[in-house]
């Protein structure tokens, strides 16, 4: 039997198996893990009838050594099949000529729900794996919709704790209100005084400061990461490409092997990244269409091949996106420049160092071939909801409504007409203030707007939301941004 190995993008982590990758969270050297032998190509023709379910631990299990199906085909039915999402988890809908897979159907109304109803089981199932019966801390930095989705699935999972840290200014009032109100008796929700780029960070630097390790080993417990650095969030993502390219084919609007295209709204770049190792997979996949809002790094990345986070942070309307430091790039840079962590070791080093990094031109020549890019303004943004909603009924939420309107200018610009699937990565519910504007030209506040727009669209309000402002909050506290790792030290003390 072979184990599948992981090791760091910046090339200096010992080897790890699945298990300990899960539950380790992060490169001991700062870096991302990845697969050392790349990933196995599927069979498509054996996938395509298989139910949401099933394909996900096939998809999930080629990550895993030989013996591992049984307990993730396990960890499947918990995650997806056990009325936590609708029937087809992932239904596909048609928007004028496009497709529009809904990623919101979980617990929290957003895609963040994909990876993180199945992390929990993940590490659980690591745990056991390996031994462990130290308790695992769960650090999370969050943009709004991570946080309340990590929460939901770690709530009250044995031998692991949670704790969320949130940019006080930088989430809507609906996903702040859904953190705050988060019950379970291992979880904990933190405000920071700070924006999202400043919680990761610190999050980060957590894993790798040697007091908190030393403090960790005297109290039995050790950190891992819920964000998508974890490769454990990764995984679980790469399944509804092949679900939502394979609902097409059964439903008779392509033919398989036809090449698609899909758009995605990225912020840390985890759900793109995920469809590329898709590609890899044997998706037949043309052009991504990676999508942002004023924050447009990645745009500039894609169309320039140099990496630049000097430059203002915008707090928008579609909050979820607003990063200046895109984690899971780094992902995708090594897997382009031939695996060599020693030269992704050095572009870190400049990014911390310079705020700036610049792949050599061989490396952007391919990566720009799959890759488009684009974004759009605030106003864009709400414009493009108005209009979608005119020409076809259907109704975006403020990130989706970017993938949908970068879309439109890119078919219109490079005349590709190829079938493109547009993930959506949140229900129009959790940004209601933005639509309500965008569908009727007023203003209401955000809890006004979910009544009013349910009653002018018919669009019926996702039950994570119903009655949301009446919770009661139970978290309040509120740090500044240098205090977090040292927060973190003084809870490690607590166990
Ligand atoms: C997290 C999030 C994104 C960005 O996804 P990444 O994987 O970080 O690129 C986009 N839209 C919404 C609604 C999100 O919650």
């Amino acid at each position: 039997m072979k184990e599948k190995t992981y090791v760091s993008t910046r090339g200096k982590q010992t080897p790890l198996n699945f298990y300990q990758s899960i539950l380790q969270g992060i490169g001991s050297d700062g870096g991302l893990l990845v697969p050392v032998d790349g990933f196995e190509k599927k069979n498509l023709n054996e996938l395509l009838h298989l139910s949401y379910v099933d394909l996900a631990a096939n998809i999930i299990s080629s990550f895993v050594p030989s013996d591992g199906y049984d307990d993730i085909h396990k960890a499947c039915v918990a995650a997806y099949g056990s009325g936590l999402f609708p029937e087809e988890v992932v239904p596909v809908k048609k928007a004028g000529d496009v497709y529009i897979a809904e990623l919101f159907q979980g617990r929290t109304a957003a895609f963040k729900d994909m990876a993180l109803s199945m992390l929990p089981h993940l590490m659980t199932l690591s745990l056991k794996k390996m031994q462990e019966d130290r308790e695992v801390m769960i650090l999370a930095a969050t943009s709004g919709d991570t946080g309340k989705a990590a929460l939901e699935g770690f709530k009250d999972v044995e031998g692991t704790c949670i704790k969320v840290f949130y940019p006080i200014d930088g989430v809507s009032p609906i996903q702040k209100q859904q953190m705050v109100s988060q019950t379970g008796n291992n979880v904990e929700v933190i405000g920071i005084r700070g924006n999202f780029d400043d919680a990761q960070s610190a999050v980060k630097k957590a894993f790798n400061s040697e007091e908190l390790k030393k403090l960790c080993e005297e109290h039995d417990v050790f950190l891992s990461s819920a964000n998508s650095i974890n490769i454990g969030r990764l995984i679980p993502q790469i399944v509804y490409y092949f679900y939502s390219y394979f609902t097409l084919v059964n439903e008779r609007e392509i033919t398989l092997g036809d090449k698609v295209n899909f758009t995605i709204p990225s912020g840390n770049f985890g759900n793109a990244l995920a469809g590329y190792i898709a590609k890899e997979m044997g998706l037949p996949i043309q052009t991504f269409i990676c999508a942002s809002n004023k924050n447009n790094i990645l745009t500039d990345f894609f169309t320039t091949g140099k990496y630049d986070a000097n430059r203002e942070f915008y707090k928008t309307n579609a909050p979820a996106m607003d990063i200046l430091v895109s984690s899971n790039l780094e992902r995708l840079v090594y897997l382009f420049s031939g695996k060599d962590g020693q030269k992704v070791n050095e572009y870190m080093e400049k990014l911390n160092s310079t705020g700036v990094y610049e792949v050599e031109t061989e490396v952007f020549e391919n990566i720009k071939e799959l890759f488009k890019a684009g974004w759009l303004s605030e106003d864009d943004i709400i414009k493009t909801i108005g209009e979608c909603y005119k020409d076809t009924g259907y109704l975006l939420d403020t990130h989706t409504a970017i993938g949908y309107g970068v879309y439109k200018r890119y078919q219109k610009e490079s005349q590709d007409n190829t079938k493109t699937i547009i993930l959506s990565t949140a229900s129009p519910y959790k940004f209601p203030e933005s639509v309500y504007q965008a569908i009727t030209g007023e203003r209401l506040g955000e809890y006004d707007a979910i009544e009013a727009l349910n009653k002018e669209t018919g669009v019926d309000i996702p039950t994570p939301l119903a009655g949301i402002k009446d919770r009661e909050i139970l978290h309040k506290l509120v740090i500044d941004k240098e205090n977090i790792v040292n927060f973190i030290g003084e809870r490690v003390k607590g166990k």
